[in-house]
């Protein structure tokens, strides 16, 4: 599952193709994503232009001159792959690498752009909606979701305030997407690394009893705004099936800190901890049981 930062990566890479450009031609081979794609989908999309692409947590949202959202998630296995007269390239680092066979490019995109876009989804978890914009608010993919990690919305007292009485772990807490939006596996386990904090702790414990941030909400918030920073700049977690232009696979799971490094030494400076794993509502943890306390 990509996430956050991936779809960042993403969103910024289609947006010098997508942006102020029309679709002048709609392809929609598979309509069975997730969900059937929009009734009338090609029709409602082909001669729109795209007015601006912004994103939503892990979804992205195309603003159309028909005053419809288009909203676009990647699922687990969905890529764009933008094909251009000097090249193609396909924006996002992915843990897995991404599928390039051309039987699952699910709806493509022509743009006045010049670009082919195309949405290649092998599992087909992926999803397209079209939403009116005045109705995005009340759109339940979205109504539900927590603040935005890298807004200043998101701060310790607003983590404090949700993580107040809760008895789950710190890791659950974090997983949840309506108290932070778009944080995953990955992120949480680097995060709470970062922060020295244990994923096994009490949620509860980063706040006071009357729900006021302590110092470890304030290590927590800035650990996870600094290692979502640090991975849209490395161009999301990893660019295993895109070489930079420079030959250099420019991917940040080189910096990961504790994920999937089960057995490795904790790069804590001054702690000689080894990282473990453990599972945690169904998903691998992993943490320094030295210095995450
Ligand atoms: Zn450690």
């Amino acid at each position: 599952m990509p996430e956050l930062p991936e779809v960042e990566t993403v969103r910024r890479g289609l947006q010098p193709v997508m942006e102020g450009a029309r679709f002048t031609k709609v392809e929609a081979h598979r309509g069975d994503l997730r969900w059937p794609l929009p009734k009338d989908f090609v029709a409602r999309l082909q001669g729109r232009k795209v007015e601006g692409l912004g994103r939503r947590a892990k979804y992205l949202l195309a603003d159309l001159s028909s005053g419809e959202v288009l909203v676009m998630h990647l699922g687990m296995s969905g890529s764009f792959r933008v094909v251009r007269s000097r090249g193609e390239s396909t924006p996002g680092g992915y843990y897995h690498e991404r599928s390039k066979q051309a039987a699952h490019d699910h709806v493509v995109f022509h743009m006045s752009s010049g670009a082919r876009i195309a949405f290649n989804d092998p599992r087909r978890f992926g999803m397209m909606k079209l939403v009116q914009r005045a109705e995005l608010e009340r759109e339940p993919l979205l109504r539900q979701l927590g603040p935005e990690p890298l807004g200043n919305e998101f701060d310790a007292a607003m983590l404090a305030r949700a993580c107040k009485g809760k008895k789950t772990s710190l890791k659950a807490a974090l997983s949840d997407q309506r108290i932070v939006a778009g944080l995953g596996n990955i992120y949480v386990c680097e995060a709470l690394n970062r922060a020295r904090l244990s994923p096994r702790r009490r949620a509860s414990t980063i706040a006071t009893k009357a729900g006021l941030p302590n110092e470890r909400a304030q290590a927590l918030v800035d650990a996870i705004k600094a290692v979502l920073k640090e991975a849209i700049e490395a161009g999301g977690s990893s660019l295993r099936d895109h070489r930079r232009t420079d030959g250099e696979l420019g991917d940040f799971q080189h910096n990961f800190r504790v994920y999937d490094r089960e057995g490795k030494p904790c790069p804590t400076p001054g702690c000689r901890g080894t990282i473990r794993r453990v599972v945690q509502t169904g998903r691998s943890t992993f943490f320094c049981p030295v210095c995450q306390k």
